[in-house]
């Protein structure tokens, strides 16, 4: 075994957060990108945490706890929760994931506070964010994905073609600029979000085999 290796291997066995080790991805892409179809199949081949800030919320919400409540009215308009909220959630969820090979973020950061939150909470665990991965998809197919999904999702937010627009427009407005926060970090990879599930994953994968 090279030295190089040895250190590593070493590296790994003592710090199981290591930066060396873990993957931390940011998937980024519109509403009806196909982030949740995607984090399932890299969860699948990676072996990473999920970490949904939708999901997580509707979990809240079908437990019927306060934070739920709070978020409902923001979620119901396609409005974005506030950050000290949603920054809050996600700081508990990785505190309480102690034995995770990484995560992936999936609808979060959304706005560029978050982003610099997430680089801090991070940071204080010893781990940094990989890359993210954005997925490209063309506002029409967005919206006929979304309407599609809305007639089994059973999410109030999936099924009105204004409260879509809504969500779109916020995601134009404040989510996007938080792809240029990872460009700055020379992290940022965009690739072309239609097409095949399994073609659409193998470019995925090809971007994370080279992080
Ligand atoms: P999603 O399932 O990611 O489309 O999220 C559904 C809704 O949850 C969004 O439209 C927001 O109201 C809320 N939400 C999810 N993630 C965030 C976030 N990172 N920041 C603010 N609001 C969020």
């Amino acid at each position: 075994m090279e030295k190089a290796e040895i250190f590593l291997l070493f590296i790994s066995l003592v710090s199981p957060k290591s930066t060396f080790i873990m993957l931390n991805l940011v998937l980024f892409g519109p509403p009806g990108a196909g982030k949740g179809t995607q984090s399932e199949k890299i969860i699948a081949s990676y072996g990473l945490t999920h970490l949904s800030t939708g999901d997580l919320f509707r979990k809240h919400l079908g437990e019927g706890t306060e934070l739920g409540k709070l978020a409902k009215g923001y979620m119901d308009q396609g409005h974005l929760v506030p950050d000290a909220v949603v920054i809050q959630m996600v700081e508990h969820k990785i505190s309480t994931s102690t034995d995770s090979k990484g995560f992936i973020f999936d609808g979060f950061p959304r706005t560029t506070a978050q982003a610099e939150a997430l680089d801090v909470m991070l940071q204080k665990n010893g781990m940094h964010i990989s890359g993210m991965i954005a997925l490209d998809v063309p506002q029409a197919i967005l919206k006929e994905r979304i309407l599609e999904r809305g007639k089994t999702s059973g999410r109030i937010d999936d099924q009105e073609e204004e409260k879509i627009n809504t969500r779109i427009q916020v995601y134009l407005d404040e989510t996007l600029p938080v792809a240029s926060y990872y460009e700055k970090q020379g992290k940022f990879h965009q690739i072309n979000g239609v097409g095949q599930i399994e073609d659409i994953f193998n470019q995925i994968t090809a971007v994370i085999d080279g992080f």
